[in-house]
């Protein structure tokens, strides 16, 4: 059984072929600059990744582009798309509508149609994927797969803002939380290798790519989160500012003459590593920029590390403890200085690191100490593959 994993972004379509028999990955690639005129299309593996120059108007375009080259009688994947057993699409925002990934049908579509407020750059594109797969597939079970899923099991006292009541009943300002998928997945992945059963263990996972997010996980349920109602909210991210004094937009607004567009790009798009730096979102130019004396790069980078500190700090008391933390994502994944900076000085919290273990890379690890009571591991994230899952799991 092979199933397609589509990720639509707003200038963007990733896809994965996955092979559930096998668990791997058959073919994957990415449409970029989507709607833009030098628009174009990346397919492949590693060394037989091709790229191919295709103006893409719309994700409807990008799908079909997709849909082309699986098939392609030369240099396909797949005979037909009659291989295709289903398709898999992650949806950002599924509001409290969705606990759980779900067959898509007319009222799954009205619901994401419904929450394209609160992720409008996001829920749009994925509607148009799954409307293009509708069309060029007919019949073809589709899965939605939400990222704020998996945190609905949290309760009130995490998800609720301090703010009038009202604000919740009338307009469902609330936390949902973000990057669920990758939550649940290093969470699962992470009690396999600790050897235990997920419901007997206290986690805190922490995402940190371009985008980061932390998660406190108690009997495998997400219990609190670090982004909020938007991904902006929580921890200093590549661009986005994370938590900040919210007096500090009323102040951009009034007092600086922004408009409140401009202060929203300005919190998403300019902050963050690249904010403090001046130079780069990317951790790899920020540690280079730091080793080459930077000052601003090297205080971006101690911002980051104390900000994730700090989150995990307030889960392990929020939690009551915390058997394992669990790091993922471009950053969590590859960077051994970052995850040296944020578990410095922890030894008498009972985290202590292998410097050693610290150093190696690419494949699921514990890195902490044989003796250290809470375990610190490492695993590649892959949402795709969990995606794929709960497809073949609903469509079974
Ligand atoms: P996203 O999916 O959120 O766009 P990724 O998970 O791909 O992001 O992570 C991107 C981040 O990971 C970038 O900031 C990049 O610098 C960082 N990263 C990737 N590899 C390394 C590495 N070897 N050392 C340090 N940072 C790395």
């Amino acid at each position: 059984m092979k199933v397609l994993v589509i990720n639509a972004g707003s200038s963007s379509l990733k896809y994965q072929l996955v092979d559930m028999v096998t668990q791997t990955i058959v073919t994957k690639g990415i449409c970029e600059r989507v709607g833009a005129d030098d628009s174009f299309h990346k397919h492949g593996i590693d060394t037989d990744e091709r790229v191919i120059s295709v103006y893409l108007p719309n994700h409807y375009e990008a799908v079909k582009a997709v849909l082309q080259v699986l098939v392609d009688p030369h240099t396909g994947d797949v005979a037909s798309l009659d291989e295709i057993a289903a398709v898999g699409h992650r949806v950002v925002h599924g509001g409290e509508h969705f606990s759980d990934s779900v067959i898509i049908d007319e009222n799954v579509i009205r619901r994401i149609e419904e929450c394209s407020s609160l992720a409008p750059l996001h829920n749009p594109p994925a509607l148009a994927g799954i409307r293009a797969c509708s069309e060029l597939m007919p019949g073809k079970p589709q899965v939605a797969a939400f990222d704020t899923a998996f945190h609905q099991t949290m309760p009130p006292k995490a998800y609720m803002y301090p703010l009038p009541y009202e604000m919740f009943e009338k307009y469902r300002i609330r936390r949902y939380g973000f990057h669920g998928t990758s939550h649940r997945y290093i969470a699962e992945r992470a009690a396999i290798l600790l050897d235990k059963p997920l419901i007997d263990l206290k986690l805190i996972t922490c995402h940190l790519g371009n985008g980061c997010s932390l998660a406190a996980i108690d009997h495998g349920c997400s219990v609190d989160t670090s982004m909020g109602f938007t991904p902006l909210e929580g921890l200093m991210m590549g661009t986005r500012c994370g938590n900040i004094d919210p007096a500090i937009v009323t102040f951009m607004i009034e007092e600086l003459g922004m408009s409140a567009h401009a202060a929203n790009e300005l919190m998403n798009k300019q902050s963050g590593l690249l904010g403090i730096s001046g130079l780069s979102n990317d951790l790899r130019d920020v540690r280079a920029a730091t080793e080459a004396g930077n000052e601003r790069a090297a205080l971006a980078y101690e911002m980051y590390s104390n900000s994730v500190k700090k989150c995990i700090g307030s889960y392990v008391f929020a939690l009551g403890g915390v058997d394992a933390i669990v790091l993922t994502a471009g950053v969590g994944e590859n960077c051994e200085r970052m995850r040296r900076m944020i578990f410095q000085g922890l030894e008498s919290l009972g985290i202590y690191m292998d410097q050693q273990l610290n150093t190696q890379r690419g494949f699921e690890r514990i890195i902490s100490e044989e003796r250290s009571p809470v375990k610190i591991v490492v695993i590649p994230t892959n949402e795709e593959l969990m995606i794929a899952k709960d497809v073949a799991r609903l469509c079974a």
